[in-house]
Parts: structure tokens; sequence; C-alpha cells
């Protein structure tokens, strides 16, 4: 499983890099993006947290 950011829709509120920095970071745009990388499976509850927290929903895990 793999986090995706649809970047066009990122508001920029960090929520989703400050609860799972393992796999969310700002680009030199200032919009969040996830690490091209199968998600661990002790980071996944962060990361599921993060898209379920995600204001505007732009972050899918598959
Ligand atoms: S939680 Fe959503 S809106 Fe906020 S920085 Fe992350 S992807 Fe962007």
């Amino acid at each position: 499983m793999k986090a995706h950011v649809d970047q066009s829709g990122c508001i920029s509120c960090a929520l989703c890099v400050d609860t799972c920095p393992e796999i969310f970071h700002f680009n030199k745009d200032a919009k969040a993006e996830a690490v091209d990388k199968k998600i661990p499976s002790d980071a996944m509850d962060l990361a599921e947290r993060a898209r379920d927290g995600c204001p505007v929903s732009v972050i899918s895990i598959q």
C-alpha cells in the first residue's frame, strides 16, 4: 500500500505532515506529497489517520 496526495486540492494545512512525517512532507511548492514507497506496517495507522483527517480529502492509500 502506498499513499498518494492529489496536490491540486491540497491547502497546505500540514495535518498529514505533522501526523505522519515518515510518509508525508511538503514539496518546494508547499504542497504535501507522499514518499514513493510501500507504507511500513508500523506507520499505517498514522498514514490512515492523516488520510482521514485531511480537511479536503485529497489523500488516498491503495
Ligand atoms: S492534510 Fe490534506 S490539505 Fe493538509 S497538507 Fe496534507 S494533503 Fe494538504
